[in-house]
């Protein structure tokens, strides 16, 4: 599944990237050619006007021909004395009068009459070789009209041929044509390493709800076939023993206690995963709750053998959060620290404010926690050691569940520890 997905996400990756690249190859290649012809045309366009500054207009000729204006080509190149300027590749060079006539020409034979159309094309000629055989060229053209005082004196038309244009165009789209394959692979390579990064906690996620449903249920399997088993005893027993039976059901009663126990921290996961919503946040008092907790405690069984007193700050200490939330999370370390103390142990409850937080303390100087483990204790379901969690009745759910409040409220909790010196849980909480 993980693995299909990654590889949806590379080839989407590649397509959307690839189709850039090819768009982007595209453009370049398209301004790529406008660029050549401009630079040709300038060039065209500048010798073709070199040429037309030896253009004369002759007064003399005018009594030979009455119709046309009268012209001197003698010194225009290639035209007149067939010197052609500096570094010419010209196919052709014709000069046409105003009427569109032919007047005179260089290289290939024109038709002898045209419509003059200034400026600029790109068009296809055929050229025979001494033996016959045609060869199809592409020309770029120029129309240019020329004027002497103001007075249209004719048309020049010089055409170039396209070959070392096409050859530059050539080589780009070579370059192109491997680079784009190339980068596409490397696009392709890129994706599927990004789509294993952004699988990555995906993976991490499914594998911890996995790891939480498995080990839901193997903890629910054991009570259940505790109260089925007693239940089963009870069913078919013909003993009219009635404390025997008594002592099954409350087993019964017992094991099912401790379920409802798992059952609603399991609620309590599930329902509290992320940040709160502000609709559930108020102000709470955190003082006033520690007194209220800790008077609570004082009078409960499990910490009679304890020695628990409380450090509080003399003003209010006031946090913006879920009250029942807050209050089972400072309950769930009291417990703890009752449950891995012994007789006669010290548990202390602190609150004091340090700049924006309010930080909340419980130590005790039980049997504490090894170094390896401390790393692991808020996860679910662990526990340092299962034997003495067992006789405690813990199912390794109480720290993850004050971890996972903590961070609900934008708090952090940190653990400090030494085997059988004790242990210091603290919560840190943004002050409203
Ligand atoms: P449990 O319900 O089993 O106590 P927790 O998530 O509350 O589970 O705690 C995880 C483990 O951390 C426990 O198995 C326990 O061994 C250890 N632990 C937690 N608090 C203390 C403490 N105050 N002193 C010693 N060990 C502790």
């Amino acid at each position: 599944m993980f693995h299909r997905s990654r590889s949806n996400l590379a080839l989407w990756f590649t397509l959307t990237m690839g189709s850039i690249l090819v768009v982007f190859a595209g453009v370049l290649y398209y301004q790529a050619v406008l660029d050549e012809l401009k630079d040709l045309d300038r060039l065209l366009h500048k010798k073709s006007k070199l040429m037309t500054v030896n253009a004369k207009y002759d007064p003399r000729k005018k009594q030979l021909d009455l119709e046309n204006v009268p012209l001197d080509l003698e010194n225009v190149p290639l035209l007149g004395s067939n010197v052609p300027p500096q570094g010419t590749e010209f196919v052709y060079a014709r000069w046409y009068d105003t009427k569109g006539q032919l007047v005179q020409f260089f290289g290939q034979t024109p038709e002898a009459e045209v419509t003059i159309i200034s400026g600029f094309r790109t068009l296809k000629t055929t050229f025979y070789s001494s033996e016959g055989a045609p060869t199809v060229t592409w020309l770029r053209e120029l129309t240019l009209p020329v004027y002497q005082d103001n007075l249209l004196i004719g048309y020049l038309q010089v055409a170039t041929p396209l070959t070392s244009t096409q050859n530059n165009l050539a080589q780009l789209r070579l370059v192109l044509l491997l680079t784009v394959p190339v980068i596409l692979g490397v696009i392709g390579l890129a994706g599927w390493y990004l789509g294993g990064i952004a699988m990555q906690p995906i993976r991490d996620s499914y594998d911890q709800l996995q790891r939480f449903t498995a080990d839901a249920s193997h903890e629910l399997r054991s009570p259940l076939s505790a109260i089925i088993s007693n239940a089963q005893y009870g069913l078919l027993s013909k003993s009219h023993d009635i404390e025997a039976q008594r002592q099954r059901f409350g087993k019964i009663f017992d094991v099912a206690k401790s379920m409802n126990t798992l059952v609603n921290n399991l609620l309590l996961l599930a329902r509290h995963a992320g940040r709160l919503s502000s609709e559930s946040l108020q102000k709470v008092d955190l003082k006033s709750e520690l007194v209220q907790i800790a008077d609570e405690y004082t009078t409960q069984e499990a910490a009679k053998h304890l020695n628990l007193t409380y450090t509080l700050p003399t003003g209010s200490v006031i946090v913006l959060g879920d009250v029942g939330l807050l209050r089972q999370a400072v309950v769930n370390l009291l417990d703890n620290a009752c449950k891995y103390s012994p007789a006669g142990g010290q548990v202390q409850l602190r609150l004091f404010t340090q700049s924006h937080w309010a930080v909340i303390e419980v130590i005790d100087n039980g049997i504490g926690i090894p170094e390896a483990d401390l790393p692991h204790i808020f996860e679910r379901f662990y526990r340092v050691d299962k034997k003495r969690s067992r006789k405690t009745g813990g199912y390794g759910l109480g720290l993850s569940i004050v971890q996972q409040i903590v961070s609900a409220h934008g708090g952090h909790i940190s653990v400090k520890s030494v085997v059988e010196k004790g242990s210091t849980f603290q919560i840190i909480l943004p002050l409203k």
